[in-house]
């Protein structure tokens, strides 16, 4: 098996310098990734009855051939090569546009498989290929379909997974346990291989599908989950002693109660901290859900212990939001609270890294500053990185590094449904916060057309003369984030026309440095801005409690997750929200993503939803998904074998013989344990 991951595709007959740069761009260096690279769709060879074909259908027909090929030439490139064969009682005309090399291989009295595409009203087929030509074999029943390039056709990546299954398939080893594969009646995975290439009945074709999305998910169930197991590797994370009668004195003293949900995930950080593992958890919930004082409590506690804590935001506006609110709960708890960002001043600065690292400051909060090198902790043991998705794995990891195998808590307001959480996070333990503190006034959405623009500025001149505030969202275009200043702008001219000098229209978007950014986001935060004309980079955690009412223009273009975190932005105060979608939609999609949007606020629900109508890859947005590829399995259709990978991949870690039974072999080997000995692949 090792042997096959290894061996370079060039060791095949025919694969020269030329082919081996082809196939590597199809990312195939190595036989075994040839023999996994499975065609996506199959052409059904099977013979039909001329009866049961539908007007368009391709198809496979048998029969006698009448009369030799007839060639017409039109011109030099063009031609039509037309012959007659006998299907049972029917004479059925075929012809084969351009192919005039053909006719070698029709030989008058001959018997003859041709595929191709019926024309049901004139009872005749018009010509794709020969069976038993250079491309599909006479015996084959389903013809594999592979993703090809201009560099390299279909028919070579055949014949090469052909020659490298005859060579190499004695080499194939199991890569799932064997009691696994008959636990959910999968085939051997030399079978599956098999049957993905050279299918001859549906049902095996099935079969061998199901064994290589378990296969997939399993693979990386057991590599996700070793490194959650490693994450907790008793001895390299430490317990936070912390005193219990803090952490209530703490929770009592807020103006208000915890929900049910907050405290639930309370106790399961603090007994996170208290064991002598190191904590990876990601912490999941709406905009407004109360992470930001689950996160002080983890604070208070390690704070309590004698340790330091670091909160790391993505922007600075978000950093200083976070530190005043910590500011305001530690306020008679003696916990000194920091900020670091790039605008802190030099001489501040070096007095503060000072303090760090004598171990004076208890809670260190800022952006990416908090990784320069000169930051140092004197004992920092709990990181909290909100808005987790916003750093690279190497931002996170600088910041772990800081500490002495810190437990680690991660944020996010993007709710995310469970199968793409199993797998997007996979290594991480996820807890969620799914309920909203009573008494929040939920935002009205309402869906209108463009031609009601006229009412809505009304309205929106109403909220404004009520002092409010208002967020317009400009349309998303793909293309590029010129095009969508050029959209931002013209809204910008449109509002300022009917608003301004009367109020204060201002322009935000993803061109501008983001100094200028959280410029214009602290003037509207502070009241010296109205109207606020953004495309979608304003932050999803900016507090503005003043703002009511958010509208978003050509709302369909934006996905479901997307304009639940636009409308997030709206509704953080006493006053009630509104969130107005202006849309004509074209499709059905859009219409039902509208009406979804004005009937539900909960975030799950529209993110499940969303995963439903858009698929995985849509889901996160193409920049930085974050998600695991996989060839075959799909984790939206596949769901349920997720489920069942994950859970024997977390049953075989859990088995004591796991390092040593022979059954685990291949398994120890996918996550890089040899003889016994667990390579830290963490690092
Ligand atoms: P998130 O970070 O999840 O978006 P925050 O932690 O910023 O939410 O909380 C939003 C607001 O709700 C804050 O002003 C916070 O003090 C308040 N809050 C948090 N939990 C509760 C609760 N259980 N009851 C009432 N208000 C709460
Ligand atoms: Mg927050």
């Amino acid at each position: 098996m090792e042997q096959l991951f290894n061996e370079p595709v060039d060791r095949l007959k025919g694969v020269g310098e030329k082919r081996k740069e082809a196939l590597e761009k199809l990312e195939i260096k190595t036989i075994w990734n040839l023999l996994t690279y499975f065609p996506f769709r199959y052409e059904d060879l099977t013979v039909q009855e001329i009866e049961s074909i539908e007007d368009r259908q391709k198809v496979v027909l048998q029969g006698l051939v009448l009369s030799p090929a007839h060639v017409q030439y039109f011109g030099r490139r063009k031609s039509r090569l037309s012959f007659r064969i006998k299907v049972d009682y029917a004479i059925i005309p075929i012809t084969f546009f351009n192919q005039p090399y053909l006719a070698r291989q029709i030989e008058e009295g001959a018997t003859l498989k041709v595929f191709g595409t019926w024309d049901a009203a004139r009872k005749q087929l018009s010509g794709i290929k020969i069976i038993g030509g250079s491309t599909a074999n006479e015996n084959e029943k389903f013809e594999p379909i592979y993703h090809s390039t201009k560099d390299i056709s279909h028919t070579v990546i055949k014949k090469l997974v052909k020659q490298s299954w005859d060579l190499y398939h004695q080499e194939l080893q199991e890569l799932i346990p064997l009691d696994l594969i008959k636990k959910y009646h999968l085939l051997p995975l030399k079978e599956a291989i098999f049957n993905m290439h050279f299918p001859e009945t549906e049902a095996i074709m099935d079969t061998a599908r199901e064994t290589i999305v378990f296969t997939e998910f399993f693979i990386f169930q057991i590599q996700a989950q070793y490194r959650r197991m490693l994450h907790k590797n008793i001895g390299k994370g430490r317990a936070t002693h912390y005193q219990l009668e803090r952490l209530q004195d703490f929770f009592a003293s807020l103006p208000f109660e915890l929900t049910g949900a907050q405290k639930k995930v309370v106790n399961t950080i603090s007994a996170d901290m208290k064991r002598p593992i190191q904590m990876y958890r990601l912490l999941q919930g709406d905009v407004g859900s109360g992470k930001t004082v689950v996160a002080a409590g983890a604070i208070v506690a390690a704070q309590s212990a004698g340790l330091q804590s670091a909160f790391m935001a993505p922007t600075e506006i978000l950093a200083e939001q976070h530190y005043l609110s910590l500011q305001e709960f530690f306020q008679s708890f003696n916990i000194r609270v920091e900020l670091l960002t790039g605008s802190t001043k030099t001489k501040a600065r070096r007095e503060l890294l000072e303090d760090l690292i004598r171990g004076k400051i208890d809670i260190l909060v800022g952006t990416h500053a908090l990784i320069q090198e000169d930051v140092m902790f004197n004992d920092l043991s709990l990181i909290i990185i909100d808005e987790q998705h916003r750093f690279g794995v190497k931002q996170r990891a600088a910041l772990r590094k800081k500490g002495n195998d810190p437990d680690v808590l991660f944020m996010t307001a993007t709710p995310i449904p469970r199968t793409l959480s199993m797998t997007a996070y996979g290594e991480m333990d996820v807890s969620v916060i799914n309920e909203l503190p009573a008494g929040r006034k939920p935002i009205e959405t309402h869906w209108i057309r463009k031609k009601s623009l006229a009412s809505l500025m009304k309205e929106l001149a109403r909220e404004l003369e009520n002092e409010s505030q208002a967020y317009i969202i400009s349309p998303l275009i793909e293309e590029s984030d010129l095009m969508d200043l050029e959209n931002a702008e013209e809204l910008f001219e449109e509002y300022s026309k009917i608003f301004a000098p009367n109020y204060e229209v201002a322009l935000l978007h993803g061109r501008m440095p983001s100094e200028e950014k959280d410029q214009i986001m602290s003037a509207f935060k502070d009241h010296k801005i109205d109207i606020l004309i953004s495309t979608t980079v304003i932050e999803v955690g900016v507090d503005v409690p003043n703002a009511t009412m958010m509208i978003i223009h050509d709302a369909d273009r934006f996905g479901l997750a997307q304009l639940h975190q636009l409308r997030g932005r709206v509704g953080r105060g006493q006053k009630q929200s509104k969130c107005v979608l202006v849309a004509d939609p074209k499709g059905e999609s859009g219409i039902e993503r509208m009406k979804i949007m004005t009937e539900t606020t909960d975030g799950f629900k529209i993110s499940e939803k969303d995963l439903e109508m858009r698929g995985p890859g849509e889901f996160f947005g193409k920049r930085q998904s974050g998600l695991p590829e996989f060839k075959v399995a799909d984790i939206v259709e596949d769901a349920l074998v997720l489920e069942a990978a994950r859970y024997e991949a977390e049953k075989i870690l859990r088995d004591q013989k796991f390092l040593r039974d022979d059954n685990y072999l291949m398994v120890r080997s996918l996550v890089g344990i040899e003889d016994g000995k667990i390579s830290d692949i963490l690092d």
